[in-house]
This record gives C-alpha cells, sequence and structure tokens, in this order.
C-alpha cells in the first residue's frame, strides 16, 4: 500500500535532514517532524551518497525508532547474572554506580583492568576512546579488525595514507575483490553500474556467484582464504610480462628490485593448486587489471578476514596497485589523506594523555604490532610529520579482541575486571563466539550500552538504553580519514529515558574526576560537531546551521597530483614496496606466503574430518551484521538461516532445498538451512553471519540465550592466537575446514 502524500504546505510539518544509522553508508533522510514526532522517513534527493533512494533497512527506521522490544530505561540487575531480572533506574543513578564501581577496579587493579568494546558504531566512538585514555586503560577494542583497520593500517605503511577513494568516473576498471556491494551498500552497487554504462569494466574476486559478481565482466571464483596466494601470483605476472609502470616504480617507489626477485617464485602454477584456479585464469585476471589503466582495486573485507593470512595478502593487494602507478592518478585509488580543514577524530581522542607506561601494557600489543600501539604509534608519529594530522586511534589501535577474552576468562598477562559494550554484541560479532560468551558470563562486572535485550546484555550489571537515528545528530566523516564529510540533524529528541553514547561517556568521565571545561567542554554532540565544522571557515554559527544552511556536506579542495612535486607521505617520501614500518616492527618487508587462514588447516587428519571449505562473514540484505533481527517487517523478508552449498555436493550427503542441516568446525556446529546453488564452487560452503532469535522466550539458567550460538556463524570462526594474523591481530571468517551433515528429525529447533 503506497504512503500517503505529506502536505508540504502544512505549516506544522518540519522537514528535518537526518541521517540513516543502520550501516555505515549514513545515507541522507528527510524526517518529516510533526508535533514532535517523526511522522515519515524518506531518502534525501539532495544527497550526493543516496540521491533519495534507502534500501530496506534504511525504510524501517520508523519501525527501529519506537519498537515494542526497545530498552528505554537504564536497567540494574536484580538476582542472578543472566537471570534476565531488572530494576529501572535513572541516568544519574546508574552513572553514578558504574562510576563508583570502576573507581574501585581502577584503585585495586590499575586502569588497564577496564576495557571497552565497540561494534556499529558509525559515529562518536571517539567519545569512548577519549573517556578511555582520561581513565588511563589502553584496552578499548573493536570488531573492526574485521572491516577495514588492517588494510588501512598496512596500506598506509606502504603509501602513508591508505588510498581507499576510488576516482570510478575515469577508471577503466575497478576490481571488488571480497566485495560484494549489490548486498550490502546499494550506493556503491549503483555507482557501479553507472561507471560501467560509460565503458568501466568490472572484474570480481570472489568464491561465491554474488549479486555483484552477476554484473562483472570477469569472476574469479577463487577458493576462499587464497587472497594471498592469488595476490602474489598476480604480482609475479605483472612484473614478469613488464605490465607495470616502470617510470612509477623508478621515480616514485623503493624495493622494486628486491620485490621483483621475491615474487619470482610465485608462479601461476604454483597458485593454481591453492587457488583452485587454473594458471590461464589467474594470467587472465591480472592481464586484465593491468592492461586497463587507470583501474581501481577497491576494498572490500574479505581481506580483513583471513586470520594468519591477511596482512601478507593486503600488503600484496597494495603492491599490485602501487607498481601499476595507479595511486593518485585520475581513474586510480585515490589517498585523500586526513580532513586538514576540519577537526579530525584524532584531536578529539586525547591520545597524549595515556601514558606510555599504560600504552605498554595494550592487551595483544607484544604479538600483533601493527594496529595496537606500537604500530599505531609509529604511523602516528609519521602522518603527524607529513600530514599534520594522524588516523584515530579509536579505530587504527585496539587492544586485541581474542587477548582480551583471555585476559577476562585466564586472568593473562592480567585480569580484566570490567567490561564496556557499545553498540555490539559481542558473542554475535567477533570471532570463537562460545569463547566470547564465557568471557561475558565471567566478567566480574559488565555493562552494555543497547538497543535491545541481547545474549551480551543479558549477563550486564547495569544495560544503558541507547538512542538511535532521528534521535541524535551524525556526522559521517569517515573518522577523520578522508577530506569530506556529510552531516544530519537529530529530527527528534531521544524519546522516553534513552541517552546517546556521547552522553554515557561524558556522563561517566565527569563522574571519575574527568574536567567539564577541559576534558569534556560538549555538552551535547552538535556543540563537539560544531568544532569539527568550524575550521572549515564556513560561515556558520551552529551545527544545526551546517545542516540547514549549507545543506550538511563538505568537501575540501583536493590536488591528486601533489605527490608528483612533494613525495608521498612517508618517512622516505616514496611508495615503500618493501616496507620499512613494518621491518622496524619485526615483520618481513615484503608479502610472503603463509597457508591458509586456520592454522591446523593443512593437516591432512584435519583434511579428511573436515573435508570442504568454509567462508563466511559477508553481508547480505536486509540485515546489517546483528542488527534489525527484531523488526518483524524485515525478518518476514528472511526467516530463517540459509547456507549456500553445490547441489553436487549436497546430493552427495543426501542434503535437500531448505533441510536443516549443521555445519560444523573445529570449534563448534551451527544449524542453517541448505541452499542449493550452483554459484559456489562444490568444495565451499558459505554460511550467513548474524544470527540470533530475538524472538525466544527465556528460560532461567539457559545456555544459549536468544539462540545466539544456534546459527551464528562465529561459533566456527578461527580466533586463538596462533589462528590470528601476526601483523594485525584479525581473526579469521573464512578459508576455514568444516563438514556438513543434516540434522536429524525432531532436532531442527
Ligand atoms: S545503505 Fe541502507 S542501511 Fe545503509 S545507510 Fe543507506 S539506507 Fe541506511
Amino acid at each position: 500500500m503506497s504512503k500517503p502524500p505529506i502536505d508540504l504546505n502544512d505549516p506544522s510539518i518540519e522537514a528535518c535532514k537526518s541521517t540513516c544509522f543502520f550501516c555505515h553508508t549514513n545515507c541522507g533522510t528527510i524526517a518529516y517532524v510533526k508535533d514532535g514526532e517523526v511522522i515519515r522517513v524518506e531518502g534525501d534527493p539532495d544527497h550526493s551518497t543516496n540521491r533519495g533512494g534507502l534500501c530496506s533497512r534504511g525504510n524501517i527506521a520508523l519501525k527501529h525508532l519506537d519498537h515494542p522490544d526497545r530498552i528505554n530505561t537504564p536497567l540494574k540487575r536484580k538476582g542472578e547474572k543472566g537471570a534476565g531480572q531488572w530494576e529501572e533506574i535513572t541516568w544519574e543513578q546508574a552513572l553514578d554506580e558504574i562510576a563508583e564501581r570502576l573507581k574501585v577496579i581502577r584503585e585495586e587493579s590499575g586502569a588497564e583492568a577496564l576495557a571497552t568494546c565497540g561494534g556499529t558504531v558509525r559515529t562518536d566512538d571517539w567519545a569512548r576512546r577519549r573517556f578511555m585514555n582520561l581513565f588511563g586503560s589502553p584496552n578499548s577494542f573493536h570488531n573492526a579488525l574485521l572491516c577495514w583497520i588492517p588494510t588501512f593500517m598496512i596500506e598506509t605503511a606502504v603509501s602513508g595514507w591508505s588510498p581507499f577513494g576510488a576516482d570510478l568516473d575515469n577508471a577503466r576498471i575497478a576490481v571488488l575483490w571480497g566485495a560484494n556491494p549489490g548486498a550490502s551498500v546499494l550506493p556503491t552497487m549503483r555507482t557501479l553500474t553507472d561507471c560501467q554504462k560509460k565503458g568501466m569494466k568490472l572484474m570480481v574476486i570472489d568464491p561465491r556467484y554474488t549479486a555483484t559478481a552477476a554484473h562483472a565482466d570477469l569472476w574469479v571464483p577463487l577458493r576462499p582464504g587464497s587472497d594471498l596466494a592469488l595476490a602474489l601470483a598476480w604480482l609475479n605476472v605483472i612484473i614478469g610480462e613488464y605490465l607495470y609502470d616502470e617510470d612509477f616504480c623508478r621515480d616514485y617507489c623503493t624495493g622494486f628490485d628486491e620485490l621483483a626477485e621475491h615474487v619470482k617464485q610465485y608462479t601461476p602454477q604454483w597458485a593454481a593448486p591453492l587457488t583452485d584456479l587454473t594458471p590461464t585464469q589467474i594470467r587472465e585476471s591480472a592481464r586484465m587489471y593491468a592492461k586497463n589503466k587507470p583501474g581501481s582495486i577497491m576494498w572490500g573485507t574479505s581481506m580483513d578476514q583471513q586470520g594468519r593470512a591477511s596482512g601478507a595478502a593486503i600488503h600484496a593487494r597494495a603492491l599490485i596497485r602501487a607498481i601499476m602507478g595507479n595511486i593518485n592518478v585520475t581513474g586510480g585509488d585515490i589517498q585523500t589523506g586526513p580532513g586538514l580543514e576540519f577537526m579530525v577524530d584524532e584531536e578529539f581522542e586525547c591520545n597524549d594523555v595515556l601514558s606510555e607506561e599504560q600504552r605498554a601494557k595494550q592487551l595483544g600489543s607484544d604479538k600483533y604490532k601493527l594496529c595496537t600501539w606500537p604500530g599505531y604509534g609509529l604511523i602516528r608519529d609519521i602522518a603527524l610529520d607529513t600530514w599534520g594530522a594522524a588516523p584515530p586511534s579509536e579505530w587504527m589501535c585496539e587492544a586485541n579482541a581474542p587477548s582480551v577474552w583471555r585476559a577476562i576468562l585466564e586472568g593473562e598477562p592480567y585480569r580484566v575486571r570490567a567490561l564496556i559494550c557499545c553498540a555490539t554484541n559481542p558473542v554475535n560479532s567477533y570471532g570463537d563466539s562460545k569463547v566470547v560468551l564465557e568471557a561475558l558470563k565471567k566478567v566480574e562486572f559488565l555493562v552494555t550500552c543497547e538497543y535491545w535485550m541481547t545474549s551480551a546484555a543479558l549477563y550486564a550489571d547495569y544495560v544503558m538504553p541507547i538512542a538511535g537515528a532521528l534521535e541524535r545528530p551524525v556526522i559521517h566523516n569517515n573518522y577523520g580519514c578522508a577530506t569530506v564529510f556529510h552531516g544530519g540533524r537529530r529530527a527528534i529528541s531521544p524519546l522516553h529515558d534513552r541517552g546517546t553514547d556521547f552522553q554515557f561517556w561524558r556522563g561517566l568521565g565527569l563522574r571519575l574526576g574527568q574536567d567539564d571545561e577541559e576534558d569534556w567542554p560538549w555538552e551535547c554532540e552538535e556543540e563537539a560537531y560544531f568544532d569539527i565544522v568550524y575550521p572549515t571557515g564556513l560561515e556558520i554559527e551552529s551545527y544545526d546551521e551546517f545542516v540547514d544552511e549549507i545543506g550538511g556536506s563538505y568537501s575540501s579542495d583536493f590536488n591528486p597530483n601533489a605527490w608528483r612535486e612533494e613525495g608521498f607521505p612517508t618517512r622516505s617520501g616514496k611508495v615503500e614496496l618493501k616496507s620499512s614500518v613494518l621491518e622496524e616492527l619485526g615483520y618481513p618487508g615484503l608479502p610472503t606466503y603463509v597457508g591458509a587462514p586456520e592454522a591446523h588447516a593443512e593437516d591432512p587428519e584435519v583434511v579428511e574430518s573436515f573435508p570442504l571449505i568454509l567462508t563466511t562473514g559477508g553481508g547480505f540484505m536486509p540485515f546489517h551484521h546483528s542488527e534489525e533481527f527484531n523488526i518483524k517487517e524485515l525478518r518476514f523478508l528472511r526467516p530463517d538461516p540459509y547456507f549456500d552449498i553445490n547441489p553436487e555436493t549436497a546430493q552427495k550427503l543426501g542434503i535437500k532445498k531448505k533441510d536443516w542441516c549443521w555445519i560444523e568446525t573445529m570449534r563448534g556446529r551451527i544449524k542453517q538451512r541448505a541452499c542449493l546453488t550452483n554459484g559456489i564452487a562444490p568444495n565451499t560452503i558459505y554460511t550467513q553471519r548474524g544470527w540470533w532469535y530475538p524472538e525466544r522466550t527465556l528460560t532461567p539458567g539457559e545456555d544459549d540465550p536468544f539462540g545466539v550460538l544456534e546459527s551464528n556463524t562465529n561459533v566456527l570462526t578461527a580466533a586463538s592466537f596462533e589462528d590470528c594474523d601476526p601483523i594485525s591481530g584479525t581473526w579469521a571468517c573464512r578459508g576455514l575446514r568444516c563438514r556438513v551433515y543434516k540434522v536429524q528429525e525432531g532436532g531442527a529447533r
């Protein structure tokens, strides 16, 4: 049924430029507000990202706003952890009591005994980092290690800033390597198809024939987790066939000769059995990218999710782009650098107040050095020298999540006693869910900031009700990593007794002795965002004016050719193919092959027991991670979880379409329904991520609240220390060993 038209002449209706909050794209919306109530949300036709469109998630903003499952007031635990018994209290009481408990823990065990984790926060994670730095703990962490952070840091180590902006309008080819925007980020997909109409070629490298692969000129169906082998073989082909940009490599790169020598061993014949591609497919795909210059290799999460193979794979991909001279050229990948004309997140984080002594205690920083203080400190210093601004620590410098769970459970190297989870259910979104759930049950003091009651919130001592889209302003600035930002207003004040995450961290900080003038000079987000915008010199007197009068978008002047005169923003002024930053941290300067993402995956006994290869972690509509499962209009579209299996394999295993099946790895098993598709190789399985069942009634003492271990793909993922990438610390969601079998009658749920 179509919606009745809004009477735009009705003076009692205000059209407010707001922002969608259901994925990182932050599309522009228009919220129509009458008498303090949002009556309609539509896509903003003037917003450059979505140009009026909204996906199914964006279209349920009103359902989300006042959903009956939303937590509307702070909850304090009564009775045993996990019993689901709560007392409703005020924000003041909750913040007072949480602060009091944290004060005691800090006095007894040091500030590092508090850890905080984030998830799908799309703005203001700097406030969490600011709080933690002022509190004195280095143990902020994130599941963003699975999403862009290793890529950003390794590419920055190589060329001085990640060239993550693509000039697709002028590109002759775009390579999507482990990205599926057709199922996750629809505005990107539209841009790609528009460019294809103008003649751009599209290559998709993905084990699955996805919605995006269906649009490709070439689909490269590599074996999950073999991206490193393919990238090394591409380097071998491009260099061996003299397809690289000789002038660029001579004048603007260091280490080319050593790279050329190093990759001689990685021939297409060598890579073929590792990738399940033929040598011809490998050669043809490398040639297609190299011969269609300028071109872009767009970022996709796949390489960030391959555990111990991730860092080297990302490094190799960065070198392919570099030796082709496809950085900072028209039609190539663009290194915008930080936003120099506005305040970047790093300037809000108070990183300098955290002492060297506390930085050294960051969990995991002794093992995984690039995305923790040792590597971040190095990269931050170089960026401050070259650019004059640094990437945000909130994302790029994290305690290693698997190390935090271990510290909670085993007290090694010290006990983490308190955990605050903000905008994340770690059981769904971090690796090896059973370990995570155990850690949440065991941690001495747990606070969650949430929309809903989840399996994590259930074990909390306090649950804080967090405001969402429409109830808060949003600024989308890539955390200061790019030169563009968009912003939207809050359409209404938070409903009920909800508050924002900024309000939570500020309120807690003030109660712990942080100063309201120096440390937290802004009383609300709008005041802080005005500080972000103010240096642009725009003639505005408030953040809301920036949205209403200027349109909520800002783009710095940017000269992509400046590097020709000024050099690259690295210590040598060149693209460092052999990375001095990685070498200084004790890693190989050139990408070197390591085997499958899971440590034991090549053991013959394991291969026999777990004959199939699992890939997971990819997004799918209409959900974003584990969000929106409460919204029945979206669950209607996807009532059950499905995994992809080739019909040939299914037949051998006696599996029919829609059968509930167990998918099992060395860490556990989950059940999903079978989707038989030729779009996946016979040796490969793909599982959907994020699944839980918020509709389930809780029973006291339940081991699997809301079925969070039943169909959740992270029960299967690998996050032991040996499985993690030695460079970045990310864990493995792709290329894992698994087996599949039917759920027996009566066991389907
Ligand atoms: S892609 Fe969809 S969920 Fe993401 S911001 Fe846009 S409308 Fe919202």
